[in-house]
């Protein structure tokens, strides 16, 4: 578990492709209820109700905990503002979506 300064039960890194469709507006395809902004680690879901809480940190985007994750239902929370959040996840996007950045080759130029 990656030391971000904060007592953080569960965490992981993830990819934005892992919890995005990155076409249009980011934040909007997420399944979060942008009402719900959880600056700390929530204690149970606001959806189920369960304990198990992970926080998501999206490779490329904010230095930390951007999400947290219902480990039973699935559900995610903002950490920030919607706007805020949008921003992050824009950044990850950049990093991660455009393979000519990589200097990728595809296969099929290789002899
Ligand atoms: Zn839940």
């Amino acid at each position: 578990m990656a030391n971000i300064g904060l007592s953080i039960k569960n965490c992981r890194l993830v990819i934005l492709e892992d919890i995005v469709n990155t076409k249009g507006k980011l934040v909007d395809n997420l399944e979060v209820e942008t009402e719900f902004i959880c600056k700390e680690q929530p204690d149970t879901c606001y959806h189920c109700d369960s304990s198990l809480i992970t926080g998501v940190e999206v490779i490329g985007g904010y230095d930390g905990i951007l999400l947290w994750e219902c480990d039973d239902c699935g559900e995610m929370m903002l950490r920030f503002a919607e706007e805020t959040t949008e921003k992050y996840l824009q950044l990850a996007k950049g990093l991660w979506t455009n393979p000519s950045d990589w200097g990728y080759v595809p296969r099929s130029k290789f002899n």
